[in-house]
């Protein structure tokens, strides 16, 4: 999950970055009100996932509150890359002597963590890494080791931070290693690191990404999401541990195992060719071993979803039986009852197949249909879709 830069500074801030006051503000009003508790002149600054937003005019001095609410009604609604801006963040603003650029990261292909820090920071960093990569210093640090007192001093001696600066800068990496470690991160970045006219070092803009996948242990995190963004199927699927993500199509899908979904996907795709460009609608993996409440679950998510007009169930029996699932398909019928209301083509294969299939054809549900092969049931699934 990418954080908004308000979120990304008050994780900042909770771990001793140096940061400047800000509060966020969805309306001019509120905007010039942020600006006269902060007091002093301020930065306007679209809150959106998305670099480069000073290039595009999402970032503006303001000298006054008043001026603050007028920037604000200008960057506010403004379209930034396709991201229209909702929220806007203003921060107290400082005058700047030099802009620097820090980061760490994971760095999937040495399998390690990597420190970036360049003195040549600021909006044009992409360039400096692409035509002076001597300035852009590159560090790998140890998961096991982290950044201490002496990496984060060779660090700054590696990337020729100013005698004047480095004892902060320093410091400010540690605290930003505090950040990647205990928030989970795989991209904690700062860029600009400022240093002020009055020779103190803080971070200007922040842009953070956490790992989804340690989830569990922060628990914290669950209120960083931006609901606004999410599609409400996935939020009711995330709120049932559903490995659900919405599509454009009209074919529900569910199967167990993300590959013979993935397939499943494709196979639906190549089939719908032949019905007016019938697509999937989803890919929803129920895994290994599918409950009758994960068939319930999975099959109400689907058949919520207006767009679906038909469901392609595909499954291939492993450590779940094909029994066990036909089983949780009639009684997850059952306990939705007049809610389900689509068509549903079963494809069932693998262990104990033909009990499981017996098992469907004995309950004899008015939605069920059956079908042999995978791409049998993809196509049945789309023409019923088209219908
Ligand atoms: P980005 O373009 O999306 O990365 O947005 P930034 O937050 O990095 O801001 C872009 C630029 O605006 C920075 O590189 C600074 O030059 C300038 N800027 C941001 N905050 C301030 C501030 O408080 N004072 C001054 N003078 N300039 C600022
Ligand atoms: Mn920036």
């Amino acid at each position: 999950m990418d954080l908004f830069e308000y979120q990304a500074r008050d994780l900042f801030e909770k771990h001793g970055v140096p940061v400047l006051a800000a509060m966020i503000a969805t309306t001019p009003d509120e905007a010039e009100a942020a600006a006269r508790e902060i007091g002093g002149k301020v930065v306007v600054k679209a809150q959106v996932k998305v670099g480069g937003r000073g290039k595009a005019g999402g970032v503006k001095l303001a000298e006054n509150p008043a001026d603050a609410r007028e920037k604000a009604s200008a960057i506010l609604g403004m379209d930034i890359k396709g991201h229209v801006v909702a929220t806007v963040m203003i921060a107290a603003a400082v005058p700047i002597e030099s802009e620097y650029y820090l980061a760490i990261l994971l760095d999937r292909s040495n399998r390690t963590f990597l420190v970036m820090a360049s003195v040549s920071g600021g909006m044009d960093i992409e360039e400096v890494a692409h035509t002076a990569p001597e300035k852009l210093a590159k560090i790998a640090v140890s998961a096991v080791d982290g950044i201490s007192a002496a990496k984060a001093k060779e660090i700054v001696a590696a990337a020729k931070f100013p005698p004047d600066v480095a004892d902060q800068v320093a410091d400010v990496l540690l605290k930003l290693w505090e950040v990647f470690q205990s928030e989970d991160a795989t991209l904690v970045e700062v860029n600009p690191l400022v240093k002020t006219k009055d020779g103190k070092v803080i971070a200007l803009d922040g842009k953070i990404t956490l790992d989804d996948n340690a989830q569990f242990r922060q628990p914290d995190h669950a209120a960083l999401v931006d609901l606004a963004a999410t599609n409400a199927l996935e939020a009711a699927a995330a709120e049932k541990d559903l490995n659900y993500v919405k599509l454009d199509g009209q074919v529900g899908v569910i199967g167990n195992g993300a590959g013979l979904v993935m397939s499943t996907l494709d196979v639906v795709a190549y089939a719908g060719k032949k019905h007016g460009g019938v697509l999937p609608a989803n890919f929803l993996d129920i895994g290994g071993g599918a409950s009758v409440q994960i068939m319930a679950d999975g099959l109400s998510i689907i058949l919520g979803d207006a767009d679906v007009k038909s469901v392609f169930v595909n499954v291939f029996g492993g450590i779940t039986s094909c029994d066990a699932v036909a089983t949780g398909i009639v009684q997850a019928l059952e306990l939705l009852g007049p809610k389900a209301t689509k068509p549903i083509v079963v494809r069932l294969d693998g262990n104990n197949v033909v009990e499981g299939r017996a098992i469907l054809a004995k309950a004899a549900h008015p939605l069920i249909e059956q079908a042999d092969t995978m791409d049998g049931a993809a196509n049945r699934a789309a023409e019923l879709a088209a219908n």
